[in-house]
C-alpha cells in the first residue's frame, strides 16, 4: 500500500528522471490525426442521444479563453497576447455559435457537473463578459448542484471585488497562477505579482466561501535556486491553499518562442532542480499535505485527497478530478474534448476557429477514434495513475482479455520496476509502492503502446 511518508531521496529523483507524458489522456494528444474530422465528431455527439437518457449522462465542460495581457516568458500554452479587450467580445460571440452547434445536436439542458475555464487567462474577461459567458452556458446546459466549477485566476487581473463576481456566478474553485514569490524570478520571467496580493486574494476567497483554492508553482525557472525556492515554499505553506500543483519548467526555446527570452545561463542546473523538487516534497508532506500524484498535493480534508483515499480519483485534461469519468465538451480555440470513445481538438488559431464557425461548422480539426486496445490500455494507465493499483480480474471482465497473456511484454518490463521497488506484482494485480507513487508516470509508460522508441519519448518533458 502506498503511504505519503515514503522517503524520496535526491538519488531516486535523479534515477527516474525520464521523459514521459502526463497522461491527461490516452492515447496522448500527439497521436491525434487530421483524418478525424467534423463528421466523426458529430457522429460521436449523436451517439450520446438526445432523450431523457442522454440528459442524465454526466457531462464536463471546458472553455478556453486564449487572451493574456502580457507574456510570461516560460509560457508553453496556446494564448494570444493583447491589450485590446474588444477581442474578448468578438470571441464570446463565436463561443456562442460553437455552443449552439452543440445543442443543435445534443439538445439543450444537458446536466453538467464539472466546468473549467482555462487559458490563456480567463480573467482577461471583465465581469460583464464573464457574466454573459456564464449566462450563455446556463441557457444551454444545466449546471448541477454539487458540481465543480473552477476558473484559472491570474492574480494580476483580479481584486477582492472581482472575487465577489466569481462567487456570484457560481464558481466554487479558484486556481491561482503563482509560480514563484521571489521578485528576481518574477522579473526574469516577466510576471511580477507581489506575494501580498496573492495572500490578500486567498484570504478573500476563503471569506467568500470558495470550497477550494489551488496554487500553481513552477520550479526550474531562471534565477531560482534551492534556497530562494525554499522561501517561496515557506510562504506557500503559510498561505495553506487546499491544493498545490508543482510543475517542472522544461526549457524548449526551439518549440516555444516566448522561452527564447529566457537567458539559459540563469537557469538552475539539473542538480538544483532535483534539490528544489526534493525540498518541495519534504516541505509539503511535512506541512500535512497529501501527495495526490503527478505534480499534485492536497490538504487531507480537500475533496481530491478524500477521493484519493476512497479510490475515486479520475484523470482528465485538467489533471486529477473527483468527478466520475464522463464526456467532456471542449469549447474555444485549441481546446481538446472527449466524447464517447473519441478525442477531438479544435483549430489552434483564431482565424481558423472563426472561419469554421462563420461557415456553420464545428471547428474540430483533428482527433482520434480510440481502438479497443487503446481502451484497455487507458483503463490500466488510469487505474495506475489514480488508484495506484490494477486488479487483473476487473480488466479481464471489462475487456474480455486475460491480462497476463495480453500484456506479456509489459509484465516482463514491470519485473525490473519491481526489482527497483516501484511496484509489487501480486497474484491478483499490480500494486504501486509508496516509493513508486512518486514515479507513477514511469510505471504507466510501460503500458503505452505508442512509446516504443526513444525518439518518441524525447518529445515529452522530463518527469523532473
Ligand atoms: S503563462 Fe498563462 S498568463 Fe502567462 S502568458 Fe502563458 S497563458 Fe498567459
Amino acid at each position: 500500500m502506498h503511504s505519503d511518508s515514503a522517503p524520496v531521496t535526491e538519488a531516486l529523483l535523479r534515477q527516474y528522471d525520464v521523459s514521459g507524458p502526463r497522461y491527461t489522456s490516452y492515447p496522448t494528444a500527439d497521436r491525434f490525426v487530421e483524418a478525424f474530422g467534423v463528421d466523426d465528431y458529430v457522429h460521436a455527439l449523436k451517439q450520446r442521444g438526445t432523450g431523457a437518457e442522454a440528459l442524465a449522462l454526466p457531462l464536463s465542460l471546458y472553455v478556453h479563453i486564449p487572451f493574456c495581457e502580457s507574456l510570461c516568458y516560460y509560457c508553453a500554452c496556446n494564448k494570444i497576447i493583447t491589450k485590446h479587450h474588444s477581442k474578448a467580445a468578438e470571441y464570446l460571440r463565436y463561443l456562442s455559435r460553437e455552443i449552439e452547434l452543440h445543442t443543435a445536436v445534443i439538445g439543450t439542458g444537458q446536466g453538467v457537473s464539472q466546468l473549467h475555464l482555462g487559458g490563456g487567462s480567463p480573467t482577461f474577461l471583465n465581469d460583464d463578459e464573464l457574466r454573459s459567458l456564464m449566462d450563455l452556458l446556463k441557457r444551454h446546459f444545466t449546471l448541477l448542484p454539487g458540481g465543480e466549477y473552477s476558473i484559472e485566476v491570474d492574480p494580476r487581473t483580479v481584486n477582492t471585488k472581482r472575487l465577489d463576481t466569481l462567487a456570484e456566478l457560481g464558481f466554487n474553485r479558484l486556481s491561482f497562477g503563482v509560480q514563484d514569490f521571489d521578485t528576481a524570478v518574477q522579473k526574469a520571467v516577466h510576471r511580477v505579482q507581489p506575494a501580498e496580493q496573492v495572500f490578500e486574494l486567498v484570504k478573500a476567497a476563503r471569506a467568500r466561501g470558495f470550497e477550494s483554492v489551488n496554487v500553481d508553482l513552477i520550479y526550474g525557472l531562471p534565477k531560482q535556486s534551492p534556497t530562494s525556492f525554499e522561501r517561496t515554499l515557506e510562504q506557500v505553506v503559510e498561505l495553506r491553499p487546499e491544493r498545490i500543483a508543482l510543475y517542472a519548467y522544461a526549457h524548449l526555446p526551439e518549440r516555444f518562442k516566448p522561452q527564447r527570452r529566457i537567458h539559459s545561463v540563469e537557469l538552475p542546473t539539473g542538480g538544483e532542480k532535483i534539490s528544489m523538487l526534493s525540498r518541495s516534497l519534504a516541505k509539503f508532506l511535512g506541512a500535512g499535505y497529501v501527495y495526490v500524484g503527478m505534480d499534485h498535493f492536497a490538504l487531507p480534508e480537500d475533496s481530491l485527497a478524500v477521493a484519493k483515499r476512497q479510490g475515486r480519483l479520475h484523470r482528465n485534461f485538467q489533471g486529477y478530478s473527483t468527478q466520475p469519468d464522463c464526456d467532456l465538451i471542449a469549447l474555444g480555440v485549441s481546446s481538446i474534448g472527449r466524447i464517447g470513445a473519441t478525442y477531438s481538438q479544435n483549430a489552434k488559431t483564431l482565424e481558423e476557429y472563426y472561419d469554421a464557425l462563420d461557415h456553420g461548422r464545428f471547428p474540430v480539426v483533428r482527433g482520434l477514434a480510440v481502438t479497443r486496445d487503446d481502451l484497455v490500455r487507458r483503463a490500466v494507465i488510469m487505474a495506475l495513475m489514480c488508484q495506484g493499483h490494477v486488479l487483473y480480474e476487473s480488466i479481464n471482465l471489462a475487456y474480455l482479455i486475460e491480462f497476463r497473456d495480453y500484456f506479456t511484454k509489459e509484465m516482463e518490463a514491470l519485473q525490473s520496476l519491481q526489482e527497483q521497488g516501484l511496484v509489487v506484482l501480486e497474484e491478483t494485480g499490480i500494486q504501486v509502492t509508496a516509493k513508486g507513487w512518486f514515479f507513477v508516470r514511469a510505471v504507466a509508460m510501460v503500458f503505452d503502446r505508442y512509446l516504443q522508441t526513444d525518439r518518441t519519448r524525447a518529445k515529452f518533458s522530463k518527469i523532473i
